[in-house]
């Protein structure tokens, strides 16, 4: 019998797992070219090539002992150079290979550093709406995850929720920016205020605040936003980036921590994150790509297809009566539902063809998440199903 716990997880994760099942039963039932699916957040735009040549080229040429051998915990020391070289020159940095630990994506990244940080009992904060699996991401490593309110329309993190949240408990918040699901780019503003925040409450309660930035969308920005680095704000910052979405490596599994001189306690966080990866069996990020990014980390892939899906899409929504705040990250559009129950509009849209994800799943009721990341004709496609939708719901 399996475990309560996972019970209880499978229980919970049936909502993700009808995001990969609900496209083909609708597409028996409706036809392939009636049904548009805006679930799920698989990058639909190709590596760039680079990628592709630089994994042949090392495949062909490098031996193939050491190429598909065990790396170190933390990753390949000239890896991590050459990672911490590129934010040197994109941030203006004084990172080393010390300061990186190679990770399987974002999500590995985050179980690694919640379990290098996290005691029994501790309590890490989020703003929501937010990634989902920031849960159970939480609680494999003994924690609690709390999140704070959304701050309707805006979506931007509000400084005095967060202050009325914190207790001595508090080790750690994750944000995510530009994040998932509403597209928002959190600015440098909001940020500062969020970090005096941190500041005021460490102190007045004797603990350290870590703050986790979950960046696998920072390269997918739009309309010449730039995303703040956030080290720079507050020096308790620990980075989780991926090559999930910047390089269209979803499968692939490899991003990496940034772990700042300035985070307390430095050495035994980059340490224990390389112990982390191993004893959470992960054992090390994939050694080939781990190599292949080192060499393509400054690369990115399309991001003006994205732009052009959003364009055409948050354009042709808001005609049809559709609000949402328009989203100048990631590849998602957040669009009140137009009623009040998110799962009964999510079910409605399924009429028409359209697969959307519901906001509560989100920690947001009465919103949807629409992701656009699929091919242009699916988005052209959809507009007229859109269209009825909105009209259904007008008396
Ligand atoms: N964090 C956020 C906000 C995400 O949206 C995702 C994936 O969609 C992840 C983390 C995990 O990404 P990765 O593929 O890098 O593990």
């Amino acid at each position: 019998m399996i475990s309560k716990n996972m019970k209880e997880l499978v229980d919970k994760s049936a909502a993700i797992s009808a995001l990969f099942t609900e496209g083909p039963r609708l597409r028996k039932l409706l036809g392939d070219e009636n049904v548009f699916d805006f679930g799920i957040g698989n990058p639909n735009v190709k590596a760039p090539i680079s990628v592709n040549e630089t994994a042949i080229e090392l495949l062909e040429n490098m031996d193939s002992l050491t190429l598909h051998s065990y790396t170190d915990g933390a990753g390949i020391p000239s890896v991590r150079q050459a990672i911490a070289e590129s934010l040197n020159r994109r941030f203006g940095e004084e990172y080393t290979g010390k300061n990186i630990v190679m990770t399987t994506g974002a999500a590995g990244g985050l179980n690694v550093i919640l379990k290098v940080l996290l005691d029994q009992g501790d309590e890490v904060l989020t703003f929501a709406p937010y990634f989902s699996e920031y849960d159970v991401y939480v609680a494999n490593a003994g924690g609690r995850l709390i999140s704070i309110a959304p701050n309707i329309p805006s979506f931007l993190p509000d400084a005095n929720k967060l202050e009325e949240a914190i207790s001595s408990k508090t080790k750690a918040i994750i944000i995510n920016n530009p994040n998932n699901p509403t597209g928002v780019v959190y600015d440098e503003e909001t940020l500062k205020k969020v970090a005096e925040v941190l500041n005021k409450k460490g102190k007045e309660f004797g603990t350290t605040i870590y703050l986790i930035s979950d960046e696998p969308y920072r390269e997918l920005v739009f309309d010449g936003v730039t995303v703040p680095y956030i080290p720079k704000i507050y020096g308790n910052t620990i980075v989780a980036y991926s090559f999930s979405k910047s390089l269209s490596l979803p499968g692939d599994r490899i991003g990496y921590l940034t772990i700042p001189s300035t985070v307390e306690d430095f050495e035994d966080v980059v340490y224990g994150a390389g112990v982390a990866n191993r004893v959470l069996g992960f054992v090390n990020a994939p050694a080939l790509q781990q190599l292949v990014v080192a060499r393509c980390c400054d690369e990115k892939s399309d991001i003006a297809f994205y732009d052009k899906n959003r364009e055409i899409l948050y354009n042709a929504l808001i005609s049809y009566g559709f609000e949402c705040a328009k989203p100048q990250g990631a590849f998602y559009l957040f669009v009140k539902a137009l009623e009040e129950d998110d799962v009964a509009f999510v079910n409605k849209a399924k009429e028409y063809g359209i697969l959307m994800t519901p906001g509560r799943g989100f920690g947001c009721k009465g919103y949807v998440r629409i992701a656009y990341c699929v091919a242009r004709a699916v988005i052209e496609r959809a507009l007229p199903s859109f269209e009825k939708l909105a009209k259904a719901y007008k008396k």
